[in-house]
């Protein structure tokens, strides 16, 4: 095994202070391939101190200076698109295709979005006889962002470019589970000479280097993606010392699909909403919720597609579906395929594991799985699978529709799909979700706020939303006598 990454600290490329490693395995094969520094507090430490001591100049940069080594960044990750597209489908499993036309080129754009925005972030003044209030929005300092492995440089880059936009230095942990493309920008990041102890990236376990960071009282605020269970726990921790926390948890996100819905691009984009990276996107729709009258034929149209995609090696351009992450996110999606059996569920098409011939024999792949005879209360239909695994219902009235789409304790995303403009502003209303989609799917602006209701998290990033988070407000009032 020749690959072995290393942590980003002060700018340069060091390992685990204790000298441990975790092994990164490629979910097509089952291998592993390389190894990442298994991090604990010691290395969060250090980066924190590194962040603090780059702080002053960093902050005190003219906005379009922050502005142009963001750029510089991202004209470096493009420069080398196919390299860390490469990385990403090998590290996530996911097919290159996607990783080379979606999640890399995401985290570019991500990076200018910022840059830009940092030049056009401006705070407000407000006016009354004889007095004038104006507002500063001054950066917290050090700040850590907390990423998951589905869309690894996708997501991380989406929390740390708006957070060094506005002036932070920041203490970035990527996922263990898929560490190499955080990696890779480091050592950009290096190349480019990107100012040292700004961007640090600690490499290692979420209870060890997570936690730690989360724990460390220089750390002004925390910026998290993953889970609900571990963003609960962060919120917990964080709340004992009030220190601002931003959580993207996870949904169970309902596709609403009325008989009268517009039809050209239903089904494709239905089944990219349900198996797109192998349906690990907290985006997926993975309870489809169907009008009574066109249940019949969407479910046989939707089975004979989901049957159609192909399921393989990531590298394969035939290949529209890859493997799950790991062996024991394998290992949950099908106890959650027996569970649902054991409920009741008839399994239309998948349920089972999919063993493909040569390289990938031992890899982790499972069928796109659509289950249909399930009620709304099954934990089925109300707790995250976040694998290729969907349920279908059918509903009768527009109440009843809403009634299920809002029956669970998720509520990150919806998509409806009608013809009737006032039924989609009645639903997009009252469907209890951060973002509802109409006639599409994961159609994002990156100027709207972006985050879930209930347990699928607190707080908006995206946008101003951002830039406002990693900041903070203070209010001058001047009585001008
Ligand atoms: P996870 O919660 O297991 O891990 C996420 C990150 O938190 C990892 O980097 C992990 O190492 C770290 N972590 C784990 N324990 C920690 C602790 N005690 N303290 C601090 N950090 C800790 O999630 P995952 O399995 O990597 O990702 C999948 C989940 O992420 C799904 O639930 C999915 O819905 C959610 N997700 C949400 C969004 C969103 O925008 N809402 C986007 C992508 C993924």
């Amino acid at each position: 095994m020749s690959l072995r990454l290393s942590h980003l600290i002060g700018g340069q490329a060091v390992t685990a202070t204790r000298g441990a490693w975790l092994d990164v395995f490629e979910p097509a094969t089952g291998q592993a391939y390389a190894q990442c520094p298994d991090g604990d507090a010691d290395d969060v430490a250090a980066a924190v101190a590194a962040a603090r001591q780059a702080f002053p100049a960093w902050s005190a940069l003219p906005a379009s200076d922050r502005a142009a080594w963001i750029e510089r960044l991202a004209d470096a990750l493009e420069a080398r698109l196919d390299e860390f597209a490469a990385a990403e489908s090998r590290d996530v499993g996911k097919p290159l295709a996607l990783a080379r036309n979606l999640d890399i080129p995401r985290a570019v754009s991500n990076l200018r979005f910022f840059a830009a925005a940092a030049t056009q972030f401006a705070s407000e003044s407000h006016s009354a006889p004889g007095i004038v209030n104006y507002t500063l929005r001054q950066p917290l300092g050090v700040v850590g962002v907390i990423s998951p492995w589905n869309l690894p440089l996708y997501l991380f880059t989406w929390k740390f470019a708006p957070a060094l936009a506005a002036g932070n230095c920041v203490v970035g942990k990527p996922s263990e589970v898929t560490p190499v493309t955080a990696w890779m920008l480091g050592e950009v990041a290096r190349e480019i000479g990107f100012p040292p102890g700004v961007f640090n990236i600690v490499q290692g376990r979420g209870a060890a280097v997570g936690q730690a960071l989360v724990d460390h009282p220089q750390v002004k605020a925390i910026s998290f993606t993953g889970s609900t269970a571990v963003g609960t726990r962060i919120a917990e921790s964080c709340a004992r010392s009030l220190k601002k926390t931003s959580l993207e948890l996870g949904g169970k996100n309902p596709t609403l699909v009325f008989a009268d819905a517009p039809k050209a691009k239903l089904l494709d984009t239905v089944v990219r909403s349900a198996f797109l990276n192998s349906g690990q996107i907290c985006l997926c729709g993975s309870r489809l919720l169907v009008e009574r009258g066109y249940y019949g034929e969407f479910r046989d149209a939707l089975v004979a597609r989901a049957k159609a995609l192909v399921v393989g090696d990531p590298q394969d351009p035939a290949t529209t579906t890859g493997p799950v992450v790991s062996k024991p996110h394998f290992d949950k999606v099908m106890a959650c395929i027996a569970l649902a059996k054991a409920e009741g569920g008839r399994v239309l098409c998948g349920g089972d594991a999919v063993q493909p011939a040569g390289r990938c024999a031992d890899g982790w792949f499972i069928a796109p799985t659509v289950i249909e005879g399930l009620g709304p209360d099954c934990r089925t239909n109300t707790e995250e699978i976040f694998g290729p695994v969907v349920t279908l219902q059918a509903f009768d009235t527009e109440d009843e529709a809403l009634a299920l789409a809002n029956a669970v304790p998720y509520g990150l995303a919806a998509s409806l799909w009608t013809s009737d403009l006032g039924r989609a502003h009645r639903l997009a209303d009252r469907i209890e979700a951060g973002v509802v989609w109409v006639n599409t799917w994961m159609n994002r602006d990156l100027r709207t706020p972006f985050g879930g209701v209930k347990q699928s998290g607190l707080g908006r990033e995206g946008g101003w939303e951002a830039l406002r988070f990693f900041t903070e407000a203070k209010n001058v009032t001047i009585d001008l006598g």
